[in-house]
């Protein structure tokens, strides 16, 4: 997911780059408004943190400009304490959703989540496969060959997010972020749990070991690790 974040201010620059990408996100800067319009209409952006107050040219301009050119990007702005005809104008102009600043990095990421989300709803109906493991979310089935798999509600969609996302290591907060969704204040040992439920709950059909724990960086579903025949 690549973001683009539009601020002046260095400090505030510096601080939400640095939350965005221990997000996973890849961030582009732009501390004006001339250049956040150049980058938003160049750049496929899924998302953008549009503060309002820009030299050059301002926030509410910017989003105006995109808008009458068809950029369709979801855009977050930042709006100043208090400036209701800020926001409003934000709003007029197309914003998804703004802050108030100060905001913390936490309320930042859920709102970028939720535009994200809104943009795009992921294909939740559409059944995966990997290696031999199948899941289907429309009847909300695990199987392997035919054999089904009893997995709870939450390690379902721990193993819908690493079907749609295999072979790659996902971090403990990626995967509160991506699984989880809005509550950003569960601990990520939260995660080793319910991965080691799934682990179990994989066990019967022997692809547990599809879930490998890549140390010091998180988890990954893999089918290069060749799953083990089914024993009768
Ligand atoms: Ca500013």
């Amino acid at each position: 997911m690549r973001i683009l974040l539009v601020e002046d201010d260095p400090d505030l620059s510096r601080q939400l780059k640095l939350a965005l990408g221990d997000a996973g996100y890849a961030v582009d800067h732009a501390a004006d408004g001339e250049e956040a319009q150049f980058l938003g209409e160049t750049e496929p952006y899924d998302a953008v943190v549009l503060d309002l107050g820009l030299p050059k040219v301002d926030g509410v301009s910017v989003l105006e400009r995109w808008r009458r050119g068809n950029v369709a990007t979801p855009v977050l702005i930042l709006t100043a304490r208090g400036s209701w005809n800020e926001k409003v104008a934000g709003f007029d102009a197309g914003a998804d959703d703004y802050l108030t600043k100060p905001f913390s990095t936490h309320e930042l990421m859920a709102r970028i989540r939720a535009v994200l989300r809104r943009k795009a709803p992921e294909a939740l109906d559409t059944a995966v496969e990997v290696g031999p493991l199948k899941l289907d979310p429309a009847t909300r089935r695990v199987s392997r060959e035919g054999q089904e798999v009893r997995v709870g509600p939450t390690e379902f969609r721990l193993l819908h997010f690493f079907m749609t996302h295999p072979e790659r290591v996902h971090s403990r907060s990626q995967l509160l972020d991506r699984v989880w969704g809005d509550h950003v204040f569960i601990e990520e040992r939260t995660v080793d749990v319910h991965v080691k439920r799934l682990r179990e709950a994989l066990n019967p059909v022997s692809c547990s070991q599809m879930i490998e724990t890549v140390r010091g960086a998180g988890y990954r579903l893999t089918q290069q690790v060749q799953s083990q025949p089914m024993s009768a």
